[in-house]
């Protein structure tokens, strides 16, 4: 075995990599851009080498600095990951010319399966079908619209060297045709530097079942097939294994026209086969057809994983150091179902947007695999696919294990950006999903459904109204102050406050109470235990009840001026009480001067909400409060009249 290897990769693969590594006692080199200096990956390995700038053409691409890094640490193999260099035969040929090893396949194997139309010859060759299309040189556009007239509408046409959905257009009419070819050919051109396509018979409600298989040059295994239907836009969201309504017949076929696929280019570790399945009428063991060959370990691996046992890591370093593949097919078998969410911080509503932001607070969920490339307080940046971590989940039943993974998203705790995990709940709670009943064009059909943001859970609103007023630790000034006031606090809806005692407030919203009140084990609403936990964000807050809901927190500086019923003037910010302007009795008018607070180096003038009369004065010159601390209290409208 390897004594020591280099990761050229980032985030949750490397993370993911270096953890088998180190359980076989492997010692392991990160690679990381400026970027990513802080990044967990680095944190994670026992050594770590810069090779350059955030963009990833000046670091995670630049194969001459990593295998450099890998001279100058001593490490002997070169893991790729998946993206970047992880399918590039020129990289392999320079890792090898270099006298390291590469741990995947040889780049003659990447070669053939790097493009669709050679693969898709390769593997009617031996046996394995592929979807009715042309696949030839011709790129005639004429050519080609009749090859789509002979396959028949509707028709794919592809990108030859796509990938991540690229390049790739739906036709359904004959008219049509021309158009869809010109921006398909773009599109791969600007993307791969290649405009050549193919044409493909359209499969009707598709599913996408993929093989994963294990070579070791020789020989190969596979390790049954994960469902990777449910796609927004080419790309998947939650994958499963094994696939729902598989046949011991269909499972037997895919799994042997996979290790022919795999066989006939020799291929050496971790590989995928895709195929694309027509279910229409059901699984059936003549309606599947070869996609394409991902050679590499595949981002959703962690559900073969789970099914099988096996660590596709671990097997990947064996057979990369010379050892014998670690099981026969007839050592393998699937034990339970298991599925992968991809946690995204992207818009959703937005159409899927990337997103970005500061991760201020992440939680996991218990009793589920995480994998993740990052902690809390780290960084969305803009230069590196924005996924935040894959919550991937095992039980003994597809049933079991797709409320497992409902149960781990909503204990998933994340603030400081958007992500998409509402909508993954809401996917995980879909009844066509749950039925087992997917396609392709599952998402599309239901995306608004799944990307309606429900009206956040009573319990959450009045206690993210609570927190607002600085209530949620049950304690503070607040609790000392405000007696039995009822106070009305900027809020959206509006919402008023009655404290009751020490760690209990009456919340009133849209004209009904709800007494919320804290106990050993959290906050209970309406005599319910809610589990609720809070996150305060500097414009945001987020209650994290059954997902997390988001409310914006009322601008502290604009309290003080806020509507004619608010009765306290508040401190914004914790700081010294620099003068009080006014005494118990004087009338104010609304804007008069009534407080100077100092913080953070800078004077606040805290102003007079409306016109009354100073009820109390809460505060003396000099001294110290809190954020949140009530100074001044005007008499109620009655009061004063
Ligand atoms: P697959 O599921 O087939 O592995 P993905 O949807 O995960 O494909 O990814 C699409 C493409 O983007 C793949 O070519 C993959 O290698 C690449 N990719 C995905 N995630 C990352 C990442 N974090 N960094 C770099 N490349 C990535
Ligand atoms: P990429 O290299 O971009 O991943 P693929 O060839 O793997 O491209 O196809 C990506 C997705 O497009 C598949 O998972 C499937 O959803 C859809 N797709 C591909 N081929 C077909 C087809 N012939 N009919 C219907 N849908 C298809
Ligand atoms: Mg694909």
């Amino acid at each position: 075995m390897f004594r020591k290897i280099l990761i050229a990769n980032r985030g949750e693969i490397a993370c993911r990599v270096i953890d088998s590594a180190r359980r076989m006692g492997v010692a392991t080199v990160a690679v990381y851009s400026d970027a990513d200096l802080g990044a967990r990956h680095v944190a994670m390995a026992d050594e770590a080498v810069l090779i350059g700038g955030p963009a990833p053409k000046d670091s995670y691409l630049r194969g001459d600095a990593i295998i450099a890094a890998a001279l100058a640490t001593g490490a002997e193999a070169i893991h790729p990951g998946y993206g970047f260099l992880s399918e590039n035969p020129e990289f392999v040929d320079a890792v090898e010319a270099a006298g390291l090893v590469f741990i995947g396949p040889s780049g003659r194997a990447i070669r053939a399966m790097g493009l669709k139309d050679a693969a898709k010859a390769l593997m009617t060759e031996a046996g394995v079908p592929v979807v009715p299309g042309y696949h030839g040189e011709n790129q005639d556009p004429e050519h080609l619209a009749g090859a789509a007239e002979a396959v028949g509408y509707p028709v794919l046409i592809k990108a030859v060297a796509g990938g991540g959905g690229k390049g790739m257009r739906k036709v359904d009419r004959a008219q049509d045709f021309a158009a869809a070819l010109a921006s398909a050919q773009g599109e791969a051109q600007t993307a791969f530097g290649n405009p050549a396509v193919l044409i493909e018979k359209y499969v009707e409600k598709p599913r996408h079942i993929e093989v994963q298989v294990f070579g070791d040059g020789t020989h190969a295994v596979h390790l049954f097939e994960r469902d990777c239907s449910l796609q927004r836009r080419h790309q998947k969201v939650i994958e499963e294994a094994p696939a729902p309504g598989m046949t011991a017949e269909m499972r037997q076929a895919m799994g042997q026209a996979a290790v022919r696929a795999a066989e006939a280019i020799n291929y050496k570790g971790a590989g995928t086969i895709e195929f694309i399945v027509d279910a229409s009428e059901g699984l059936r063991p003549d309606r599947f057809w070869f996609m394409e060959m991902n050679t590499r370990l595949q981002v959703e691996h962690p559900v073969t994983e789970a099914i099988t046992g096996v660590d596709l890591v671990e097997w990947q370093l064996r057979v990369a150091a010379g050892e014998a593949l670690p099981a026969r097919q007839e050592d393998l078998a699937i034990r339970g179902h298991a599925f992968e969410a991809r946690l995204y911080a992207e818009d959703v509503p937005a159409g899927f947007l990337p997103a970005t932001g500061t991760l201020a607070h992440l939680r996991f969920a218990t009793g589920a695999r995480i994998e993740t490339g990052v902690r809390p307080g780290d960084t969305i940046s803009p230069w590196y696919d924005p996924m935040i971590a894959k919550v991937v989940v095992h039980g003994p039943t597809r049933a079991v294990a797709l409320a497992s993974l409902a149960r781990a998203l909503e204990q998933t705790e994340v603030a400081g950006t958007t992500t998409n995990l509402a909508f993954l709940g809401a996917l995980a709670r879909h009844r066509g999903f749950a039925a087992g009943d997917v396609d392709t064009g599952l998402i599309g059909r239901d995306l608004d459904a799944l990307v309606h943001e429900a009206e956040a859970p009573l319990a959450a609103r009045a206690l993210a109204a609570l927190a607002a007023a600085g209530l949620e630790s049950g304690q503070g000034t607040g609790f000392a102050l405000w007696g039995a006031l009822r106070r009305s606090i900027a809020f959206d809806p509006p919402a008023y406050l009655r404290v009751e005692g020490s760690g209990r407030v009456a919340v009133e919203i849209e004209g009904a109470e709800h007494i919320c009140e804290l106990r050993t084990d959290g906050w209970w609403v309406d005599g319910a235990k809610t589990g609720a936990r809070f996150h305060l964000g500097g414009d945001e807050i987020t209650v994290f009840l059954h997902g997390a809901h988001r409310f914006a927190r009322p601008d502290p500086l604009a309290r003080a001026s806020q509507g004619p019923a608010s009765d306290l003037t508040l401190a914004p910010m914790p700081g010294l009480v620099k003068a009080v302007f006014v005494q118990p009795g004087q009338q104010v008018a609304e804007g008069d001067r009534l407080a100077i607070l100092e913080a953070m180096k800078m004077e606040h003038t805290m102003l007079a909400a409306r016109a009354g009369t100073v009820a109390e004065v809460l505060v003396s010159e000099g001294s110290q409060v809190e954020a949140g601390a009530a100074l001044i209290r005007l008499a109620e409208e009655e009061e004063a009249a």
